[in-house]
């Protein structure tokens, strides 16, 4: 029996990757959950899989969870404290799908235990890549990539000597608004937003996706977890979302991941690894499928990307500083403070504004200070 811990059960990568550990009930205990305001969803998930303990991040719900809970066996248990005992309960593989900068500390406590972490928390490698990596080499925990294009990346290197690497591309739907007209960008509705073509995902990643800022986060994520030079990574526009990343060679070969958009393939391959076992995804007809397009992402379209490589160059804490802008401009775009255009324009004037020398040893106490200091900026620009 592996002992599993899920932090972001309730999440949409929580939910896929619940619905894998109940198609192999007898494979896997299952130690904690996590969510946030879906008291419901947590306590039935948390009883049916007999977890030891469900946690809620909002310390003001413990009371609903508790009651949820009552004659369960299940422990209840709620805010920030609580999450970082959840993840450093013994665990033999912990997800780490809480969504936002609010998934680093705990995945940290992770590391922390020596487990295998399976990664989609991407803003974890994009605030505080190199602390999220040193934790694992200094703890003996593996993190294994659970976004689909560095899943994707990840296994087209399976066996292949790392030093012929010569690049590595990742694809982009290109969002809800690919095709609109830029002059109707800054009107789009935060409804109109929330659909992805492709993929069923959180609100919030799907925003991203619609904006790039999701791509932009991915590039850094990519460049963190993959120890790559930032001009070795592309970004295509792929809408058919069927090739997920390629890696180029030094000999001219490249090794695409194909396969169908479903977050179960990846999270399945980080439950398995470094087995294959057979997943529930559907199986591509290429021939239905016939044609597959790629093309260069508009820089006028989605600025995100330039902010991205912008970040690169920076290093530092300039991450955490894009991350904390753009999770605070999301906030305002979702409460109808901004419109969707001014996303970018504020992230990029939070970059510009306060990201001078952002150097220094990232720490979570570093990281936290200038996510506040990003936050409050923010807040102020919306305000004036
Ligand atoms: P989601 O919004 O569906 O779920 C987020 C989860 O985090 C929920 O369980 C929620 O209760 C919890 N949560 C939210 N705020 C919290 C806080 N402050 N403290 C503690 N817990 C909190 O998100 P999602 O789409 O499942 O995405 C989760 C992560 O996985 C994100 O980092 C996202 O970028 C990444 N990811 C998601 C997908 C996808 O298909 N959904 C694909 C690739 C990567
Ligand atoms: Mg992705």
């Amino acid at each position: 029996m592996r002992r599993i811990t899920i932090l972001g059960a309730t999440g949409s990568i929580g939910q896929s990757t619940l619905d894998l550990i109940r198609r192999a009930p007898g494979d896997y205990a299952v130690v904690a959950l996590t969510g946030g305001q879906n008291i419901a969803q947590l306590a039935r998930d948390a009883c049916e899989l007999r977890a030891e303990v469900a946690v809620t991040a909002d310390p003001a719900r413990l009371n609903d969870l508790r009651a949820a809970l009552d004659g369960s066996g299940v422990r209840a248990a709620a805010g920030e404290a609580a999450l970082i005992e959840a993840a450093t309960m013994p665990a033999d593989w912990i997800m780490s799908a809480i969504v936002g900068v609010a998934g680093l500390a705990p995945g940290l406590a992770a590391l922390g235990q020596g487990t295998t972490l399976a990664l989609a928390n991407k803003e974890s490698l994009v605030t505080a890549g190199p602390l999220m990596l040193a934790t694992a080499a200094a703890h003996g925990a593996r993190i294994l990539p659970v976004d689909s294009e560095h899943s994707a990346i990840f296994q087209a290197l399976v066996g292949e000597d790392r030093a012929a690497v010569e690049r590595v591309v990742i694809t982009a739907s290109g969002g809800a608004f690919r095709d609109r007209p830029l002059a109707e960008l800054a009107h789009v509705t935060v409804a109109e937003a929330s659909k992805h073509p492709n993929w069923d995902m959180g609100q919030r990643i799907t925003i991203d996706s619609a904006s790039m800022f999701n791509k932009a986060l991915e590039i850094i994520e990519a460049k963190e977890f993959f120890d790559l030079e930032s001009d070795c990574i592309e970004v295509l526009v792929h809408p058919q979302s069927t090739v997920h990343a390629l890696v180029g060679f030094n000999d001219g070969a490249m090794m695409a991941h194909v396969g169908a958009p479903d977050m179960r393939h990846a999270i399945g391959y980080a439950l398995n690894w470094p087995h294959r076992r057979a997943l529930p995804v559907a199986r591509l007809d290429l021939a239905a499928i016939g044609t597959l397009d790629f093309a260069h992402p508009d820089p006028a379209r989605y600025p995100a990307l330039a902010l991205a490589r912008q970040v690169m160059a920076a290093g530092g804490h300039s991450g955490a500083i894009f991350n904390a802008a753009k999770e605070r401009a999301l906030d305002h775009f979702i409460s109808g403070h901004i419109n969707f255009t001014a996303m970018s324009t504020l992230v990029a004037r939070a970059l510009n504004e306060i990201g001078g020398d952002t150097s220094g040893e990232i720490t979570l106490e570093s990281v936290g200070r200038w996510d506040h200091l990003t936050r409050q900026h923010i807040d102020r620009l919306v305000a004036a």
